[in-house]
């Protein structure tokens, strides 16, 4: 009876560990309480490619079916480029992200990584080759060690450091009197939005993924901590197959191709220097932008700022 108590008692334990993997996965993209039901297809097969090509064909989605909110996207990301999504609040820039992460089917098109189309691969291999770097990353109350090994639970100590100092968080983690052993989350030591996103680029940096999902923080950050984020994002990057989507406009000035999205449409695409010249409304949130962007750094005594 012992020999059979060890086994289930494991089973017990796996179980536990895969629901609370799941929980946290699920709180990481803001869907806790929503039903996710997709399945693998009896025949799925595993994504393997190092550099792989992502595809929109024609894809139309709403969150209830009754109301599109995705009006037929189509795009391309070229093996290892970056395209960015730019466009006002509910125009559909993140709900791009969550169907290449699969946790909605699209319903009408496909989305394709190499000519297959996702629901043809197992969900396991497709989210083991994406890493997101979301808006607001949630921290779990723990450890700020566990916190960034999230991103490969598997990893030593010695890669977690090392994704800290790439990502520019381990200065900062060591200088705390804990180190990496300082609890934070809702009970523990809270981060600043910045500090957050540092964590959330350690954890995708961690994970080495072939798809790097990058879903830019909406909060103002200042302009040195806006550099220095840029600066990260275009390192981790390089060589992978990238989507920004962005709210500043000076996140997507490098980007392979951009897209401007407006209530589930591509309504202009192209290089930053194309969307300027064709002067419509990507050059309009632009020139918007550094209007505001000169307001505040204007000299105090000027009064646009009163
Ligand atoms: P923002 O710039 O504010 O992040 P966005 O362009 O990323 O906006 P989405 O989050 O993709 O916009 O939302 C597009 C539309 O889908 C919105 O009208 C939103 O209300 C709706 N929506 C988003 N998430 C859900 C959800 N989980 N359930 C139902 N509707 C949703």
């Amino acid at each position: 009876l012992l020999q059979l108590a060890i086994p289930l008692n494991l089973l017990g334990m796996m179980y536990r560990e895969v629901k609370q993997a799941l929980t946290n996965l699920e709180r990481l993209f803001g869907l806790l309480g929503e039903q996710l039901d997709i399945k693998d297809r009896p025949d799925a097969a595993p994504l393997s490619t190092a550099r792989p090509e992502v595809r929109f064909e024609a894809v139309r989605f709403g969150y209830d079916p009754r109301r599109e909110i995705l009006h037929g996207i189509d795009f391309v990301v070229p093996p290892g480029g970056t395209v960015a999504v730019v466009g006002h609040s509910g125009s559909g820039k993140s709900t791009l992200s969550r169907l290449l992460y699969r946790f909605y089917d699209v319903q009408g098109g496909a989305i394709r990584i190499d000519g297959r189309d996702l629901r043809e691969l197992t969900q396991a291999s497709l989210r083991q080759a994406i890493a997101i770097v979301p808006q607001d990353t949630v921290l779990f109350n723990d450890s700020i060690l566990y916190n960034i090994r999230y991103g490969r639970p598997a990893a030593s100590r010695e890669e977690v450091e090392a994704a800290a100092r790439a990502a520019h968080i381990h200065d900062f983690i060591v200088a705390l009197p804990d180190g990496y052993e300082t609890a934070v989350g809702e009970r523990g030591l809270k981060l600043s939005g910045g500090e957050k996103q540092r964590v959330a680029i350690a954890r995708a940096l961690l994970k080495n993924p072939a798809i790097l999902i990058f879903d830019e923080a909406t909060s103002a950050l200042d302009s040195k901590s806006e550099k220095a984020i840029q600066a990260e994002l275009d390192r981790i990057q390089q060589g992978r197959t990238t989507l920004v989507i962005a709210h500043r406009l000076s996140t997507v000035m490098n980007a392979d191709q951009i897209l401007v999205m407006d209530a589930g449409r591509i309504i202009e695409r192209g290089t930053h220097a194309e969307l300027i010249a064709l002067e419509g409304h990507y050059a309009a949130m632009w020139r918007l932008q550094q209007e505001r962007r000169d307001a505040v750094h204007a000299p105090q005594d000027q009064s646009s700022l009163r």
